[in-house]
């Protein structure tokens, strides 16, 4: 598994320090509702990427229309249409990634 996670990422996973009721499981053993990690809203958490966007400029840097833009990039991205100061291109939104402190560092 990635170990640099997004926020959405890091909340479906266990919290080793989290408590509910004294205990971060059930009786069964399984996950106690509340105990998944909060991602960044923990002071223990480590930012490793910042937010950001990344943007690629399209093989029709002219276009006005996705449809003349040339070939889409292979991942999830909206187009931009040209103005008269940027070229055509495409956007990707790629949220920050951290991972918990308790683990360490990682590479
Ligand atoms: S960052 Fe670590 S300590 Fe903080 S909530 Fe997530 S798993 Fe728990």
């Amino acid at each position: 598994m990635e170990l640099k996670l997004t926020d959405e990422e890091a909340s479906t996973l266990w919290c080793p320090m989290a408590r509910v009721n004294g205990s971060n499981r059930t009786e069964r053993g399984v996950r106690a509702p509340g105990s998944e990690c909060i991602g960044s809203r923990c002071a223990l958490w480590v930012v490793d990427n910042d937010a950001k966007v990344l943007t690629r400029v399209a093989e029709n840097q002219r276009a006005t229309r996705v449809e003349d833009a040339g070939k889409r990039p292979p991942d999830d991205c909206e187009f931009v249409p040209a103005t008269a100061r940027l070229p055509a291109h495409w956007r990707t939104d790629a949220p920050a990634r951290g991972h918990c402190g308790l683990i360490g560092g990682v590479k």
